[in-house]
């Protein structure tokens, strides 16, 4: 591949696992150096893994520990990785999760939960990537001062019941990118969406990990095939380099066709 992020600094959140190492595999390969970000000491072992793979096809990577809805903690690792790499290039803001309830029965804890990893852990990274943006200016290796690539989903369209608080962040992460790419477009910051569809992680893996449950996930997506992690990160490597110069406050949804009212397709 092309080392189309040649010299970039990428921070990836979430990156131990899933959709986020997908990402940072493949800015790896694309020239980018990448911090391999998790929450606990329980992901280090997965972020180590991620760190190895990496440099074992001759990319650079670290792993740092920071829980990304956690202000002191976000704020220490962008300084952090400023003191170690220079500054910061690529903010990949991927960390997520769910806690699944029918409404009635979802506690305030779960919803607190889910939306101060899925949203506010995207405002406060976002904030401190832009603020040193803003510090930087553009320097010779981008086109842009930075880019920010916010890992949304097809529910920051596709009403999902039985996941109001996980719908609640999508939707809520949807208008904070739009928001802040108008606000800094004219200090030439990017800052995009990518909207996964169903992709095979440990977040969805009841949808996949039997062949019964696999056919009917295939159901919901035109394409009939699960998406893969190298789906989301060939498109993220994309949406930060300068081939996307003119891509700003977009969602690019990578869903083999989920959001394409699967439903009416055999209804013509
Ligand atoms: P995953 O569970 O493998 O990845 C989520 C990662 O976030 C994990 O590595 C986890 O350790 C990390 N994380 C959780 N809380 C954190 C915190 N407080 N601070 C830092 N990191 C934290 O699942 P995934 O599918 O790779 O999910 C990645 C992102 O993609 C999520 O934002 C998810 O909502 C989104 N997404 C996934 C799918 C899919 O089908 N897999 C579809 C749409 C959107």
């Amino acid at each position: 591949m092309e080392n189309k992020l040649h010299g970039q600094v990428a921070i990836v959140t979430g990156a131990g696992s899933g959709i986020g190492a997908g990402c940072a595999r493949e800015m790896a390969k694309a020239g980018a150096t990448v911090v391999i970000n998790y929450p606990t000491t329980a992901g280090s072992a997965m972020a180590a893994d991620v760190v190895a793979s990496i440099a074992a096809n001759g990319g650079m990577a670290i792993a740092y520990q920071c829980d990304v809805s956690k202000e002191d903690q976000v704020m220490n690792m962008f300084a952090d990785v400023i003191k170690q790499f220079g500054t910061v290039d690529i903010l990949v803001n991927n960390a997520g999760l769910q806690k699944d309830a029918p409404f009635t029965e979802m506690t305030l804890e779960q919803w607190n939960f889910v939306l101060s990893v899925n949203l506010t852990g995207q405002f406060l990274c976002a904030r401190e990537a832009i603020r040193e943006f803003l510090r930087r200016g553009v320097n010779g290796k981008s086109k842009s001062a930075g880019k920010i690539i916010c890992m949304s989903s097809v529910h920051e369209v596709i009403p999902w019941a039985g996941h109001a608080n996980y719908a609640a962040s999508k939707g809520g992460v949807h208008l904070l990118m739009k928001t802040i790419a108008q606000e800094y477009a004219p200090k030439k910051i990017r800052i995009n969406s990518i909207a996964p569809g169903a992709i095979q992680t440990p977040i969805n893996h009841d949808a996949w990990d039997t062949a019964a449950h696999l056919q009917n996930l295939l159901k919901l997506i035109p394409q009939k095939r699960i998406g893969q992690v190298e789906d989301i990160g060939k498109a993220a490597v994309w949406l930060a380099s300068d081939d996307a110069d003119y891509v700003n406050g977009t969602t690019l949804f990578v869903d083999g066709g989920m959001t394409l009212y699967p439903g009416f397709e055999d209804n013509g």
